[in-house]
């Protein structure tokens, strides 16, 4: 799978691309691009993403875990009942409904890639290994984007909450935009090759200092680059 080109970036702007590189520059001096726990196999991360979402995260890898050893494989997920996927997935709420999904989604992948797996999607172009992933039930921009950054090493850059509010904060993208305006300015103007490790750190910064309703200001390695710092903010 080749790397998208830039379309359009010719209208990124040099105060914004030097000031995102110096974000990204701090960054991974302050954490290094640490492992936040996604996996290497596409249709692990593809299923392990879905239920980390709306979930505890002190739950779903257990899910994860009991599950895949369940099914034995994921080419077996179709064959194995809704109801015994169903109560797997119990602990983290909404089983029903989840178990009902996968199975859809094994099904499409069956029918569409001759297995349930996602491997064969490698040889695909870019523009159409998202929009299949994007097609299967439940599956969003930053879920398929994340598939494609983790397992396949494409340069493309999911955003998820914590990176819109510190984005927000930081100046890179308006208060109160939406993700699609968000996705749009990061994808026509952030540099080649830093998707991943821009991702990755901004979610850390956002976790364990730019939280949402209490933001560590006075600790902040990006409090220089702020325009925010020290400002009362709830979000
Ligand atoms: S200075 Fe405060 S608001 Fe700005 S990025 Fe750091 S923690 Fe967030």
């Amino acid at each position: 799978m080749r790397n998208p080109e830039k379309t359009d970036s010719t209208r990124s702007t040099p105060t914004w691309t030097a000031k995102v590189l110096e974000i990204d520059r701090v960054l991974l001096n302050e954490y290094g691009t640490p492992d936040l726990g996604n996996l290497s196999d596409p249709t692990d991360e593809l299923f392990y993403i879905l239920l980390s979402n709306r979930s505890d995260p002190n739950r779903y890898p257990d899910v994860f875990i009991k599950l895949k050893n369940h099914v034995g494989c994921w080419d077996r997920l179709d064959k194995v009942s809704i109801e015994e996927v169903s109560r797997l997935m119990e602990p983290i709420g909404l089983a029903s409904q989840r178990s009902e999904r996968f199975n859809k989604i094994a099904g499409i992948l069956r029918e569409r890639l001759g297995s349930v797996s996602l491997e064969s999607i490698a040889a695909w172009e870019v523009g159409d290994a998202l929009s299949f992933l994007k097609c299967l039930p439940g599956v969003g921009e930053k879920s398929a984007r994340c598939v494609l950054m983790y397992c396949f090493g494409v340069d493309v850059f999911p955003i998820d909450s914590h990176i819109m509010r510190v984005a927000s904060r930081l100046g890179l993208i308006p208060r109160r935009t939406s993700v699609i305006e968000a996705q749009r300015r990061f994808d026509s103007k952030l540099p080649t090759g830093i998707a991943k490790q821009l991702h990755v750190n901004l979610i850390v910064h956002g976790r364990e200092v730019c939280r949402p309703s209490s933001p560590q200001c006075p600790k902040c390695c990006l409090r220089g680059l702020c325009p925010k710092k020290g400002i009362p903010h709830s979000k």
